[in-house]
Order: structure tokens, then sequence, then C-alpha cells
């Protein structure tokens, strides 16, 4: 692609121009090239999508249609996902960098699944009916809060707009989405299909812009009910800090430094190659990678030997290729960030047995190779801080309290691994784990059903999930009904 693409904002179903006039370059990370100029919408463009959806929300076009017929609409949504899935896949692989099978294979299938299992909540959005003293018939109403502004990152931007949208409108409400500045190119394609899956105007209106400007008018506004964010810690607080004016309802997801826990009762070789899937899959770019990985003492040396092998295997190239398993890191600033990284793991003192190089991919690009510390510190910058790229900090410990110490032993509480063979030891480290996901003998699962969001900084809500979807996108409601008059 030499010619840049010119995209424009979706409200309303339309192709809207930004009322700033500006544009901002999204850029290829594995070519340096720029894919698209990028409309930036500005505060009143944010404000014209609010309305949009707030119209939307307020004549009922969303919320009152048959559910069956919203539910059907979703699951028209899905059906066009992957009847497009060439085309987004391509288009997250070149805004993004990962691989184009993982976008591709793992990605957009995951984006379709996640829109029919909320498919099937859209007529299941139902109350009670609860047993009060005296003459009265009491019952709960679930209804939808109304606008949701949902906030997202690059690292997984088709996935993380369906893992907001596909429950946010399953529930009935209208929806604007901010994309990150490095990745807008999915979410605008997203609306489009979405239109034409039938969805009526208004309900789902995509404003790709800056954190700073877009993002913060919508957090701001009076206008949006709830936010659903996910990203950095630190924009999560000032995200909640400035919700607090309008007192929106306000659900985060944030970062983390995943816990993946070896003991020596593992099968070593299938725990080394999950530990490598848990900090490498997704270039270490994944909120739950398991970047810290503790290691029991007594098999610790023969483990590094077997991760140091698998880290030698994770072809850095170009993501295009089938062999490659490590795309581009997601822009220069971030593969700066990374290095910055691999340099203080170095400066305070860790052992680099694998990568810690800056890679180029026929002579261009933001690369780096899979990187394996061991003799880690946890008090070490690299034991403490999510870095979000592929290095893998290894440290050891002894026995189950250890274990249990060291992997709690975070700000964060995001995700969690445990190998080993014995049960009883896996559920209790399963129980003690400050984590909102812990996996025993695999890692990096996912399904639509199941939960996924924080303990302690890495904030709270949970995305996915039934009964979770119904806590953040919908309120209850108590009606009374006198029997005797
Ligand atoms: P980020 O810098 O926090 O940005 C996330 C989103 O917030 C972007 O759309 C960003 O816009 C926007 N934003 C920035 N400043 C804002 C402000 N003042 N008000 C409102 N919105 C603002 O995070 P990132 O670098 O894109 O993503 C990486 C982080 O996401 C990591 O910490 C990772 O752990 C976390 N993450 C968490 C989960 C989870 O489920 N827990 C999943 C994936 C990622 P711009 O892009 O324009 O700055
Ligand atoms: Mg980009």
């Amino acid at each position: 692609m030499t010619e840049a693409i010119r995209t424009r904002l979706w409200i309303g179903n339309e192709w809207a121009d930004s009322g700033t006039g500006r544009t901002f370059a999204t850029v290829n990370p594995a070519t340096d090239e720029t894919i698209a100029e990028v409309a930036e919408a500005g505060a009143a463009d944010v404000d014209r999508a609010v309305r949009a959806a707030r119209e939307a929300f307020r004549d009922g076009r969303w919320r009152r249609m048959d559910p069956h017929k919203r539910s059907r609409l979703l699951w028209k949504l899905a059906d066009l996902v992957e009847a497009n899935a060439d085309e987004l896949g391509l288009l997250e692989t070149t805004d993004n960098g990962k691989p184009y099978f993982e976008a591709r294979r793992v990605d957009v299938p995951s984006v379709a699944r996640t829109l029919r299992y909320y498919a099937g909540l859209a007529d299941k959005v139902q109350g009670d009916t609860v047993p009060v003293p005296g003459p009265f018939l009491n019952y709960t109403l679930r209804e939808p809060v109304g606008v949701v502004g949902a906030i997202i990152p690059w690292n997984f931007p088709l996935s993380m707009a369906a893992w907001k949208v596909a429950p946010a409108l399953a529930c009935g409400n209208a929806v604007v989405l901010k994309p990150a500045e490095q990745t807008p190119l999915t979410a605008l394609r997203f609306g489009e299909l979405a239109a034409e899956a039938g969805f009526p105007p208004g309900v789902l209106n995509v404003v790709p812009g800056f954190g700073e400007t877009a993002g913060a008018a919508l957090v701001r506004h009076p206008g949006v009910d709830a936010i659903s964010f996910t990203g950095s810690t630190e924009v999560g607080r000032i995200v909640m800090r400035e919700a607090a004016a309008t007192l929106k309802k306000v659900s985060l997801e944030l970062g983390g430094k995943s816990p993946n826990i070896v003991f020596a009762d593992a099968d070593l070789r299938v725990a080394a190659k999950g530990a490598s899937m848990g900090v490498f899959y997704g270039k270490g770019e994944v909120c739950a990678a398991g970047s810290r990985i503790l290691v029991e003492s007594a098999v610790h040396d023969e483990f590094v030997d077997g991760l140091k092998t698998l880290a030698g295997k994770a072809t850095v190239g170009d993501p295009m290729a089938s062999t490659t398993r490590l795309g581009a890191i997601v822009s220069g600033e971030q593969l700066d960030r990374v290095m910055g990284y691999i340099e203080a793991g170095r400066r305070d003192g860790a052992s680099l047995v694998a990568g810690g190089d800056r890679v180029k991919v026929n002579g261009r690009g933001n690369f780096v190779n899979a990187t394996v510390f061991s003799e880690v510190d946890p008090a070490m910058t690299i034991a403490r801080e999510e870095i979000f790229g592929p290095v893998a900090a290894v440290i050891p410990f002894d026995g189950v309290e250890d274990a249990v110490a060291k992997a709690n032993d975070s700000l964060y509480g995001l995700a969690a691994g445990v190998w080993t063979r014995d049960i009883g030891k896996a559920h209790r480290l399963a129980a003690e784990i400050d984590a909102g996901t812990v996996w025993v003998n695999t890692y990096n699962q996912y399904a639509p059903g199941s939960p996924f969001g924080g303990y302690k900084e890495s904030g709270f809500g949970r995305d996915l999930g039934f009964h979770s979807a119904l806590e953040k996108y919908t309120h209850l409601k108590s009606v009374w009904v006198a029997l005797d008059r």
C-alpha cells in the first residue's frame, strides 16, 4: 500500500467529515509505511456522535426493538465479520503488526463467536419477581443504561471492540466507540458492517482520535451514561477521576504483570511451552501476558534451558509470512519503551539468556526478538512494571507459600498460570492468587462466556460472561404495585 487511504468518522450509519479538519497517520509498524490518513475526531465530533447515539436510544429504535430481531442483527453481524475475515485480518495485521495467522485465525473468529454469544443474550435480559411483605407485587426490570462510551487499546483492536460493543448492544444500549489512535481501521470497518447487517443509525458510532481529546470528551460528556474502558492503569485512573464529575458508571480493564507459576512436579516440557506462549504470544502486547515466570528452584536451570530454546524458535519476521511468530511491535514509541525495559533489566543485574535485540525485517519496521531474563529479583523494575513486549522475567521460588507470596507481590491482579500435576496444589493456588483469571496447566484461554477482568490495580468490572454483561450494561429497576386498591 503506497498511496495512503483517507478515512472519515462513522456517525449515524454514515461517513462524516471531522469538524477539526485534521487527520492523523496510521502506520504499518512492520514497514514504517503510512496506511491511512484518518480523520481525527475532536470534542465537537464526539458530541455529534453522542447526540446520534442519544437519539437512537431515546426514540426506542433499538432498545424497544423485538429482542429476537436484535439478536438476529448481532448474528448477522457475526456472519458479515466471517464473510469479510480475510480483509479484517489483513487490516488488523497491517495496522497492529501482529502475524496474519493470529489476526485471521484467532482474533477475527473470536469476534464472530463473541457476537453470537451475545446474540443469545439479547432476548434474555430479564428481571425477577420478588417476594415482599404486604399487598404488593414487586418485580425488577433490567434496563439498558443508555449511551455507552467504549474506549479501547491497540493490542487486540477488533476483539476489544467486540468485547464492549456486543454485550452493550445486546442489552439495548447505543454505543460510541473510540479506538486507539494506533489502530483505528478495523473499528471503522466494523461500524460499516453493522450498518450493512441492518443496525439502525446511531446505534453504533466510531470516532477515531486521540485519548486526551476524543477519549476525554467522551468521558466528560453528560450524554454518556457509562464508560467501558480497556487500557493502561495510568489512563484508567484519569478516566475514573474525570467520570466522577458526571457520575458515570465506569468499568476499567487495565494492565497486568501476571505470574505464571511452574512447580517442580509439573510436566516441564509442556510448562515451558505454555510459559513461552504465555509471554510471547501477540508480541507480549497482551494485558494478561505471563510476564513473571515463577519457577521452583529445583527445576529452575532445566526450565530456563527449555525456555531459552523456545525463545530462539519464536521467529521474528514479516507478519504476512506463515513462519512468523513474532510480528512488529505496534509503534516505534512502544518499541523504545520495551528496549528501555531490556536496558533496565541489564542494568539491574538480571541475566539475559535470550534475545534483547532490536531487529529490522527487510531493513525496516519495529521488531524485537523474544527476550528472557533469569535471576530476576522481585524488586527489579522488570519484575514490577508492565512491559507490554516479548520480555520474560524468570524468578525462582521455594514451595507453595513462597509461590503465593511472590505471585501476589504486585500492584496488578489480572491473570495467573499454575503448572503442577498435584490437583490439591492447583486448586489451592487458584483460590489464593489475587487475579481475575487463573489458568491451570494452560494459559491464555478465553471464551465469550467466561468473565475476564482484574483485581487490584488491574481494574474492576468484567468483560465477557453473562451476568457480568448484565451488571455492566444494565440498570436494575424495582417496581412496586399495590394489589389492594
Ligand atoms: P492506553 O494508552 O491507556 O490507551 C487506551 C485507550 O484510552 C486508547 O484508546 C487511548 O487513546 C485512550 N485514552 C488515552 N488517554 C485518555 C484520556 N485522558 N481519556 C480518555 N481516553 C484516553 O493503553 P494502550 O497503550 O492503548 O494499551 C495498552 C494497555 O492496555 C496495557 O496497559 C494493557 O495491559 C491494557 N489492556 C488491558 C486489557 C484488559 O482486559 N485488562 C486488555 C488489553 C489491554 P489513544 O490511543 O489515542 O491514546
Ligand atoms: Mg497503526
